[in-house]
């Protein structure tokens, strides 16, 4: 059965999308069979992973209303070795549409019960906020794979995340837990970074991942071409690095 990981922060630009991707592309690459999921309406997740969100027939969205189901609405992603379940602007609306509906948090739970057995991994991008539709991949995911910056303020953000998923595991969802804090961005040369580093290994201990994903250019121009940097630039340092992350993942849910 497929192992299901929310990437989530409730800040902006921290490398969720980049994360999702590229780490979807990293299963790809060592074997792992893999469905992304854009919860984001934003879609950058879909365009970066070569999906044309614009000229998507189904979406996310669509699931999410129940309107279409998961099997129907995926689409593959031939260059990144993935499937891919798209966004697009009309998943901004879902979250009032749903304002109705019973159960509204548990939708993507039930679209996701019969693909299990598809898939070794299933990814979902969350959007920067703790939302219904990040309810909704809190709600069906065995755990969240947190990117952060190594910055000051990067553990005071943490807070709000950690409370709600404590939440949801105690209401919603048992199985949920914090797989790990990924370190993104990071460069070695910043006294700083490298202290905020040993303080999250400290606090942390192994909720930490081993992998550090450096800061690198080639992981920031990939979607300006529609492909995460593992597809983009293989032998770039970022690439490198997301592919051993993908490695420690598969070790990881061998001890889940
Ligand atoms: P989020 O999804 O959390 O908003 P993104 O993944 O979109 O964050 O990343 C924010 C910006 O940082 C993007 O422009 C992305 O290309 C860039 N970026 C992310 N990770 C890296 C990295 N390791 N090195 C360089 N640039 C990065
Ligand atoms: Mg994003």
């Amino acid at each position: 059965m497929a192992k299901i990981f929310c990437v989530a922060n409730q800040k902006g630009g921290v490398g969720k999308t980049t994360t999702t991707v590229n780490l979807a592309a990293g299963l790809a690459k060592v074997g792992q069979r893999v469905l992304m999921i854009d919860l984001d309406p934003q879609g950058n997740a879909t365009m970066g992973s070569g999906v044309d969100k614009r000229k998507l027939e189904l979406t996310v969205y669509d699931v999410l209303l129940e309107s279409a189901s998961l099997l129907e609405a995926r689409v593959h992603s031939e260059k990144c070795g993935y499937d891919v379940l798209g966004a697009n602007r009309e998943l901004a609306g879902a979250e009032v549409e749903l304002v109705d509906v019973e159960r509204r948090e548990r939708r993507l739970k039930l679209a996701l019960a019969d693909v299990g057995e598809h898939y070794d991994f299933v990814l979902i991008d969350c959007p920067p906020s703790l939302s219904m539709l990040t309810l909704n991949g809190l709600c069906c995911a065995h755990g969240v794979i947190v990117p952060m910056q190594c910055e000051y303020f990067a553990l005071e953000g943490l807070t709000d995340l950690v409370n709600t998923i404590k939440q949801v595991h105690a209401n919603l969802n048992k199985d949920l837990a914090i797989i790990g804090l990924l370190r993104v961005m990071f460069d070695p040369r910043i006294t700083l970074q490298q202290q905020v580093s040993d303080q999250l290994k400290s606090h942390f201990g192994d909720k930490v991942f081993n992998t550090v994903i450096p800061r690198n250019v080639r992981l920031a121009e990939a979607p300006s071409y529609g492909l995460p940097g593992v597809v983009f630039d293989p032998s770039s340092k970022g690439a490198q690095a997301f592919v051993t992350f993908a490695e420690e993942m598969v070790q990881r849910i061998k001890a889940m």
